[in-house]
Order: structure tokens, then sequence, then C-alpha cells
């Protein structure tokens, strides 16, 4: 058993809270700017016993970058390991999430990751379906099969409030398209992206995500394959290596475990055959993590022995 009590966790959060006013919510996509600064959750599933969470656990909240990993999982399943990995790299940037200058200078001209948001831009490119309602609702299905809860479904507000304002991802598109790394309508993609971006959850979804993954793609109290071993491999290797953008070798030290955070203020965690952890905290440090959320989560990470290395 990870956490024994429910006042444990609590005292845990209470302690990390005061981190959230040292941070900074997310603004530059408009509708992201109206959350509230001083939330701070978490949950954790374990599966085959109760899902403990404390903080402000009722807060929904977008998944924004968290949905490139289940982007990731989708593409990987539709055209295989092989075909991804012609489009995009695999390895991490060093830069900020959102960076273009390396779209240029590497070569051959590819994004390196798919955890960046030229490699996944690149990602959504790739999911199959005839048109992009098919493809937004094949995602949506996987999503909803994977946090077992059918009602998690898209924010409109903030997928518009990202799609009229997505001047930097619109030009990494066109560069990328003119460099035939992608092919097809950049508007399409767009569109698919801040869709996939804005699919709202809870906390506890977030848990149950990262559970699924800390089981290899099985759905940890049935045990039924959600989605191929490989697949969650090569996934969790990400998160590892790019899942907290360019403070992934900081996270991989002072936490240890593979995790994928997003500028809504959530972080989602696999811990490998163990637990699956979901944060929201909004305020943001200068590289676009949930602030308290990290504190916590190293916290966490000490008092349940949880790294991986
Ligand atoms: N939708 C966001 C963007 O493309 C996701 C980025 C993030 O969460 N880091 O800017």
């Amino acid at each position: 058993m990870i956490c024994e009590n429910q006042q444990e966790l609590e005292s845990y959060v209470a302690h990390a809270r005061h981190w959230t006013q040292k941070g900074k919510v997310a603004d530059y996509i408009p509708a992201l700017a109206k959350a509230n600064q001083a939330a701070l959750a978490v949950s954790i599933y374990e599966p085959g016993k109760h899902c403990f969470s404390a903080g402000e656990v009722e807060h929904k909240f977008t998944l924004q970058s968290i949905s490139k990993v289940l982007a990731l999982a989708v593409a990987l399943e539709d055209i295989g390991e092989e075909a991804v990995f012609e489009h995009i790299g695999m390895e991490p940037t060093g830069d900020p999430f959102n960076s273009i200058i390396k779209l240029e200078t590497y070569k051959p001209s590819k994004p390196l990751n798919p955890m960046i948001n030229a490699g996944a831009l690149a990602v959504t490119s790739l999911i199959r379906g005839s048109n992009n309602h098919e493809r937004l609702e094949r995602l949506l299905h996987f999503i909803q099969d994977i946090t077992n809860n059918s009602n998690v479904k898209v924010c409109e507000e903030v997928a518009q409030s990202e799609f009229d304002t997505s001047f930097l991802n619109r030009s990494m598109c066109y560069y990328m398209k003119q460099h035939n790394v992608i092919s097809g309508d950049v508007e399409e993609i767009l569109e698919l992206y801040t869709k996939q971006c804005a699919v709202e959850v809870s906390c506890r979804d977030l848990a149950r995500i990262g559970a699924v993954f800390a089981f290899d793609g099985k759905d940890p109290d049935t045990d039924r394959r959600i989605f191929p071993t490989n697949v969650a491999r090569i996934c969790k290797t990400f998160m590892v290596t790019c899942g907290m953008y360019n403070a992934s070798g900081e996270f991989a030290i002072k936490v240890g475990i593979p995790a994928k955070s997003g500028v809504s203020g959530g972080i989602m965690c696999a811990v490998p055959g163990r637990i699956g952890i979901g944060i929201f905290s909004p305020a943001l440090d200068e590289k676009g993590n949930s602030l308290a959320g990290m504190r916590l989560l190293e916290k966490m990470a000490k008092a349940y022995d949880l790294s991986m290395f």
C-alpha cells in the first residue's frame, strides 16, 4: 500500500500549498488565464485499493500537453513505430516546449521528439480517420476508455481560445509542411490538436491514465488490454526523457518517475507496476510545469520511495 491514509496526503498538500502563490497561471491561451491560482489537488490510483485524493479534487482542467502522450499512443497503434519515427525524432531538445529553433538547425528537418509542440503537431497529423470529426472521436474514445469515464469531453471554449491564438503552432505546421514532415491541411491539423489539448479531466482521471501506463497498457483493475505493451514502453520512455519539457533531467533526479505535464497545471505520473498519480495546480514555474505540483511530487517521491532509479 502506497498511501496509508487520507490525512497523510492532505498534510502533504497543505505543506506544498504556499508554492501556488509563487507560480504564474498560463495566459498565452486566453481561456486558461481564468484558472484559480490557489488550487492544488492530487489523486493516487492504486489498483484494487481506494483512490486517495486530497485538495480541490472537484476541479476540472484541460489536458494540454498531457494529450501528447495519448495522441502518440493512438498514432503508434494506427501506423506503427517505424512510420511514426520517419516523421518525428526520439531525442530531448533542452529547449522550451514551444521552441521553433531546432526545426531549422537539426538535419534532416524533423521535430526532435513527440513531446514538444512541433513533434506533437506532427503526431496529430498522423492519426487515422476519414475526417477530423472521426479522428477526434477515435482519440476521445481512447481517452474515455483509459480513464474509464465516458463523460470526458472537449472544453470547446478552451479549444477555440487556443485555435484563435495559435500563431506559433501555425508557423511550425507551415514550416513542417514546407519540409514534407507533415502533409494535409494545416488548419485541420490545428483544429484537431487544439481539441485534443482541450480534453477536460479531473485529477482522478489523470491518476487512472497514469495507472494504465504504469501497468503497461492494461486496465489495472480488470487486466483487460487497452493498448500494446510496446506502445506503453515507448510513451513512458518519452515521459522520462522529455515529459517535463526542459526540466526533465532535474525531475528524473528529484522524483524519478515517468510523468507528463501540461500548461493548464496538470501532471500525469505512472509509477511502473505500482500506481498512477494525477496532480493539478495551475500556477506554473518558468518552464511551464506546475510549481506546487512539482514540490508535492518531490515530497511524495521521498515519502513513498517512488523513484524507479
Ligand atoms: N496546447 C498547448 C500549446 O500547444 C500545450 C502546451 C503545453 O501544455 N505545454 O501551446
